[in-house]
């Protein structure tokens, strides 16, 4: 160095480099504040201090009247509210509960328990609608005793479920789980492989961008326990192709009770592109480099969902996929499978959009499909679905290969 002016701006330049790649990306969306609010008078605690919880705030309008605040991460926001959270009160009393939604959206008619386990809906005659017209909110009776009362949008399968279920699928001799990256908050992004490690052929399967879209969950792991089941076709599945699934895309958010982002304040579904989030990049690269793999081929891209009704966002026919044809021939065998069952397809849905479906088919060749399922629709019926889903997207690929 031939100054100390030049010196000091090595030194500054150096360090400004080092910040600008070590920097870690910040959260950009408000954490919600963990904690209990207590009406000493009526003995009676709202808590929102639990993984998933959403409620942003709680106030006594009247003697047993209180007011829920429930606010989204962020906005604008797509119009699906979440909420969860519990209530205790140290003598047995009704209380009305009025949902305050700060944004756009309708609070959907509860799902009550008593230990988490088992749920049910709030009875119908103690649940009244928002009136957009009255400008009156939606408003809940509630029983209330010292076991608390969890009020949540939807019945919910949590991380510490989806966590257990990895667990217990990868006692098989034919799985593997790896850690391929970690969300914004440090969560691990998990991914696990179903299979003939040494098969070229292969699936790949997300789940949870979205945090309050539990019936695609549901789906999601109905349809990996079938591929992992002890039948002939599963087996020969299994020999020929290997799954890989990546169930939670989205810890941080469903973590936090997100309406829909990731801690990033992004909707990972249009991320697809940009790649902007950490998580979004995480399931890219993981994808991608198996997909570069010698002689790989990748067969399908399944991301599930849920919304309004059972629907696939799929690509036109006329789209050309890696296997020829397969949406049209796989919605067909769905059909078939369960002639009762009531589905729609929306082609080219948001195909300019840079959703998941949309990357992997231009990436990969084959279907990219966003498989939602209802809100309303039961986990027993989602399952059910599922499990038929996976039995005939195994046939048609049993085909490809046999014919190969
Ligand atoms: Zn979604």
């Amino acid at each position: 160095m031939k100054s100390p002016l030049t010196f000091f701006l090595f030194i500054s330049l150096v360090t400004f480099l080092d910040q600008s790649v070590c920097a870690e990306p910040q959260p950009k969306v408000p954490l919600q504040a963990r904690k209990e609010w207590k009406f000493e008078n009526e003995g009676i605690v709202f808590s929102n201090d639990f993984s998933g919880a959403r409620l942003n705030d709680c106030s006594q309008i009247e003697k047993n009247i209180f007011k829920v605040t429930i606010e989204p991460e962020n906005h604008p926001i797509n119009r699906s509210p979440w909420y969860a959270f519990k209530i205790s009160s140290a003598k047995k009393q009704s209380i009305q509960v009025r949902f305050n939604l700060t944004h756009p959206g309708i609070a959907s008619k509860p799902k009550i328990s008593l230990d988490g386990r088992q749920w049910q809906p709030l009875e119908k005659k103690l649940w009244t609608p928002a009136d957009s017209e009255k400008k009156t909110p939606a408003t809940a009776l509630l029983e209330i005793g010292a076991a608390p009362l969890w009020v949540f949008a939807h019945q919910p399968v949590g991380l510490q479920d989806l966590d257990d279920w990895i667990t217990e699928i990868s006692k098989a001799p034919f799985t593997k789980i790896s850690t391929i990256g970690k969300s914004m908050e440090g969560r691990s992004i998990r991914q696990l492989s179903i299979g003939n490690p040494n098969a070229n052929n292969f699936i790949f399967i997300i789940g949870r961008q979205h945090p309050p879209e539990i019936t695609g969950s549901v789906g999601l792991m109905g349809f990996v326990d079938t591929i992992a089941k002890d039948s002939d076709s599963s087996k020969k599945f299994r020999k020929d192709f290997q799954t890989i699934v990546i169930p939670v895309v989205n810890p941080d958010g469903v973590e936090h009770g997100h309406w829909r982002s990731t801690l990033g304040g992004v909707d990972s579904n249009r991320d697809f592109g940009p790649f902007t989030q950490v998580e979004t990049r995480v399931v890219r690269d993981s994808l991608v480099s198996i997909a570069k793999l010698p002689k790989a081929r990748v067969f399908l891209f399944l991301d599930f969902h849920s919304t309004s009704e059972d629907i696939f966002y799929t690509q036109r026919d006329e789209d050309r996929t890696f296997p020829v044809l397969f949406t049209q021939r796989w919605l067909k065998g769905i059909q078939n499978h369960f002639p009762d069952y009531a589905f729609k397809r929306d082609s080219g849905h948001n195909e300019n959009l840079p959703t998941s479906k949309t990357w992997a088919y231009k990436t990969f060749g084959a279907a990219g499909i966003t498989y939602e399922f209802g809100y309303g629709t039961s986990f027993d019926n989602v399952r059910k679905i599922a499990t038929g889903a996976a039995e005939e997207m195994m046939k048609i690929m049993l085909e490809e290969t046999s014919s190969r």
